[in-house]
């Protein structure tokens, strides 16, 4: 099984083109958009076609620039409650939150205590990733790295970037191989990327959450 995401969009330039690209193969996915692109109204009206289309929509931080258990508490709860602002529209429930990890890691730099308690106050999931293909560095080579990854796991929760690198020009033969694959495509994520299931711990939150005090 496979779960796609796209992670630090929108723009216009790449979004448009992924959810053509989605709703050509009767795929439903989830992006995870940055606060300070959707402020703008050209990204808000893409997150918003997102939503329409029956994707699922997350924080993904509002600036995007330090993971957030690298900051102090003051600028980790403003990268998220800033994020969450712009997405004030979204109705959605679980709202979803996943944080900014630097090229894909995983680990304690993920979440700032402080973060973690808004998460579980506002009854959010919080959503990782077992598979990083790293097409923002390989546009050309992603798509093979991708089904490599995919066909090792038995649920991959595949993380993509809506980003103009040109990676997204292999999107549709990317979602042809992974049918021609026999791979089930769905929307909900594999549960071991789930730490955090609308508010209750699902897993071992201190794996990825700072022990950072100020
Ligand atoms: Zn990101």
């Amino acid at each position: 099984m496979v779960t796609l995401s796209f992670d630090n969009g929108p723009e216009p330039e790449v979004t448009p083109h992924v959810l053509d690209m989605l709703a050509k193969h009767s795929i439903k996915a989830s992006f995870f958009v940055m606060g300070r692109k959707v402020v703008t109204r050209e990204g808000r009206a893409l997150a918003m076609r997102a939503r329409d289309e029956g994707h699922w929509v997350g924080n993904h931080t509002y600036s995007h620039t330090h993971p957030l258990g690298e900051l102090d508490r003051a600028t980790a709860l403003r990268e998220f409650d800033q994020a969450e602002e712009s997405l004030g529209w979204l109705e959605q429930r679980p709202r979803l939150f996943r944080p900014y990890g630097r090229a894909g890691k995983l680990g304690r730099h993920l979440l700032h205590p402080a973060v973690v308690e808004r998460l579980v106050a506002g009854r959010y999931s919080a959503v990782l990733w077992n598979s990083v293909p790293g097409d923002w560095r390989d546009p050309e080579g992603w798509v093979a790295t991708a089904l490599e990854q995919i066909a090792a796991k038995d649920w991959s929760l595949v993380v993509l970037h809506d980003q103009p690198s040109g990676a997204m020009e292999h999107l549709d033969g990317f979602l042809m191989a992974l049918k021609q694959a026999g791979e089930e495509i769905v929307q909900e994520f594999p549960k071991d990327c789930v730490p955090l299931r609308e508010g209750r711990v699902a897993g071992p939150m201190d794996l990825w959450t700072s022990a950072r005090l100020d």
